[in-house]
């Protein structure tokens, strides 16, 4: 009797371990790389041949996995400009895979401007790479790491959500570009071991560009995104991620118009300055910590479910498609779904006749998620999204290009969830994302304002915002 009660117990341990027991892990690899004379690192952001002289403090790799006892979901989020699809995204899948084959990855960025360039574009003059390949090599194989790590020390977790919004959040998202439509809404989901009650990890999201300190810093740093963690870990312990969300069009902290005092010490920060980032880091810990206060149990241990599509876009960009046949935008050209590199290009007239492809509409493959886990719905977003597309509040302005174009579906009005989650950067980068109605590459410009608009020279072209919002529309309804 007795031995058949031990095979009953241990029996239903196992099947309730397969049957829906939350756990999670969490792990942080570093990925600074090494500044030392004779070998430049490049920083990305702003313009060409800016280089390190030092670190501020060290960038991570900071991953969270999350598994309902059946499916695994590692988020991991490197403090870098951003990783393509491919080979970035694939290349860290596949080192994973080789220990972990079950696990779903996704791979963010925070889009840090302190950080080295990790997609070619700001290298020493516009036709070299800034990309250090050994540094790439290395800091793909410190981020597979910290999501193998994470997985294995997934274990039994008690989950908390919460989300915030007020008026502060959204004067802190200074807009660099008409409409001044905003994406306030601060997220963040904590999970503490079950029997421990130790904090196991803590994920925030909120949207701005992480480039406090302007073009003319040289230090590597994590930003508001590093003050931000480090503060989070020293409060609850465990590890802490942070991902962007919708930060095209243009959100960032240096069109702030707001002053911005440290909330610990009430002292005002200048701009560009050490002092702004931690006071901007401060000040999102302390609205994380108010929404988790706020915020609920995730009950009842709730199925995980993903939804995968790969998708095609075109790379109508005439500079990005240049810098593609340089390959200093190193990522496979594709026709019609096939790798090419040879055929379908045509000679430019400049640039010693380098040969440029032309676009057939499926020149570049990206990817896009559906997470859901109880109350909260995330979606990946390969780039910049204008919040626009995920909020509405799209404007039809004299001077755009296609003034008259239809609106792209927005994002949040086909989620299900009650907490709709954004990580933008997720699993590419393919540039801003920008509302069809709103495309301006050429003057007149927005609203016949005087000076350019600001934005299209670094997206792929006004077709993605279409595939991207149309197939998150399809991956939503599918999931019901
Ligand atoms: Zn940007």
């Amino acid at each position: 009797m007795k031995r058949i009660c031990l095979a009953l117990a241990l029996f239903s341990v196992l099947a309730g371990g397969a049957r829906g027991q939350c756990m999670v892990g969490a792990a942080k690899r570093e990925i600074t790389p090494e500044v030392m004379e004779g070998r430049a690192v490049y920083l990305a952001g702003f313009g060409q041949n800016r280089t390190a002289t030092g670190v501020h403090d060290p960038i991570w790799s900071r991953a969270f996995a999350l598994s309902d006892g059946k499916r695994t979901v590692a988020i991991v989020v490197a403090d870098l400009i951003g990783l393509f699809y491919e080979p970035d995204v694939l290349a860290i899948r596949a080192i994973v895979a080789r220990e972990l084959p079950d696990v779903h990855v996704i791979v963010a960025s925070t889009h840090n401007h302190n950080g080295p360039d990790t997609m070619g574009l700001w290298g020493p003059v516009p036709l070299i790479t800034g990309i250090n390949p050994q540094y790439q090599d290395w800091m793909r194989k410190q981020t597979a790491k910290a999501v193998v790590e994470a997985v294995r020390s997934l274990r039994p977790a008690k989950i908390r959500v919460g989300s915030i919004v007020n008026q502060h959040l959204a004067d802190l998202q200074g807009d660099g570009r008409i409409p001044i439509v905003k994406d306030p809404q601060l997220f963040v989901l904590q999970a503490t071991d079950t029997e421990s009650g130790k904090t196991i990890a803590t994920f925030v999201q909120w949207s701005s560009h992480p480039e406090t300190l302007g073009g003319s810093n040289r230090l590597l740093t994590a930003d508001y995104c590093g003050v931000l963690c480090a503060d989070l870990e020293r409060r609850y312990g465990g590890v802490a991620v942070y991902a962007n969300g919708a930060i095209g069009g243009l959100l960032g902290p240096l069109d702030i118009r707001i002053p911005v005092p440290n909330p610990r010490t009430g002292k005002q920060t200048p701009r560009r300055s050490f002092e702004r980032v931690e006071a901007l880091g401060l000040w999102l810990s302390k609205y994380a910590t108010e929404a988790l206060e706020r915020g609920e149990p995730v009950t009842g241990n709730p199925r995980l479910e993903l939804r995968v599509r790969q998708v095609y876009v075109p790379l109508q960009n005439e500079r990005f498609r240049v810098l593609a046949a340089a390959s200093i935008i190193d990522r496979p050209l594709y026709t019609d779904g096939r790798i090419d590199r040879r055929t379908q290009r045509r000679k430019l007239p400049f640039l010693g006749g380098v040969e440029l492809p032309i676009a057939r509409g499926r020149d570049l493959r990206t990817e896009l998620n559906v997470l859901r886990f109880g109350p909260v719905e995330i979606v990946t977003v390969p780039g910049e999204l204008y919040p626009e597309l995920a909020n509405g509040g799209y404007v039809r302005y004299p001077g755009a290009d296609y003034p008259d174009a239809p609106f792209e579906p927005v994002i949040r009005e086909h989620m299900t969830g009650k907490y709709k989650v954004l990580i933008g950067l997720g699993n590419d980068e393919l540039g801003y994302i920008i509302p069809r109605c709103e495309w301006d590459n050429s003057p007149p410009w927005l609203n016949n304002q005087d000076h350019e608009t600001y934005g299209e020279v670094n997206s792929c072209g006004v077709e993605v915002a279409r595939i991207v919002t149309g197939t998150l529309r399809e991956l939503l309804r599918s999931e019901r």
